[in-house]
């Protein structure tokens, strides 16, 4: 089986992010990562996970994405990938893919990050909104958020709303409940994908509870 084509000039040295290409938003991150100095990849099916650097959860519709994941036969390496150390951003639909719990309603999900969800948990009247979070540091667009509705003990909060978690930490993954690819800044994808940050090696799935987050002071 072929890997998809990356993006990027051939035989060029940039580190190669995979983008979840199933369904939903990944071409805004794919400009995010660009923005950064990676390649991408669209991840379709096992082989094209092949070589990546780290690899971008998009937000979406996560009921559709896990038949799609379903389907492609990527349950096992995408958990296999993540579990193995690689820098991940998992963002909404993939905030909820990460979650260990799911709720309204309950889906499965690969439990990678040690929090619960709440499927379009900041409103379904109000479904898309935008606002800096509570440090002032990130525009936050909200598109049928979930919410965070637990935080365990070893996961980090990286950014809150209205006192609330919005964006954590665990090891060598981020999730947020918000999309950062929509703003121009790309934080969240410098915090883990910037090539001096790959260069320094990704840390591992569960750090110590109180490590500090790799989010720059200036988003
Ligand atoms: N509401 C969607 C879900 O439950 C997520 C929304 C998004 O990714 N923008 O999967």
């Amino acid at each position: 089986m072929h890997t998809a084509p990356d993006s990027g000039q051939v035989g060029s040295t940039l580190p190669i992010i995979g983008v979840l290409a199933l369904q939903g938003g990944f071409e805004a991150h794919e400009k995010s990562l660009h923005t950064i100095g990676c390649a991408t990849r669209r991840v379709r099916s096992p082989a094209d996970l092949q070589g990546l650097a780290g690899l971008v959860l998009p937000g979406g519709e996560s009921s559709t994405m896990l038949k799609l994941i379903g389907w492609n036969d990527l349950w096992e390496p995408l958990d296999a990938f993540v579990r193995a150390g690689n820098p991940v951003l998992a963002t909404c639909a993939g905030l909820i893919l990460a979650a260990s719990g799911v709720t309204h309603p309950a889906q499965k999900s690969f439990g990678w990050l040690d929090i619960d969800v709440a499927r379009n948990g900041w409103g379904r009247q109000n479904e898309s909104f935008e606002a800096m979070d509570d440090a002032q540091r990130l525009r936050c667009v909200f598109i049928r958020a979930p919410r965070i509705t637990r935080v365990g003990s070893a996961v980090e909060v990286i950014a809150t709303f209205g006192g609330e978690a919005i964006a954590v930490r665990s090891g060598n993954l981020i999730g947020a409940s918000f999309h950062p690819e929509l703003a121009e800044e790309a934080g969240l994808h410098r915090a883990l994908f910037a090539p001096e940050v790959l260069a320094a090696g990704a840390p591992l799935l569960h750090p110590t509870p109180g490590r500090s987050a790799n989010v720059p002071a200036k988003i």
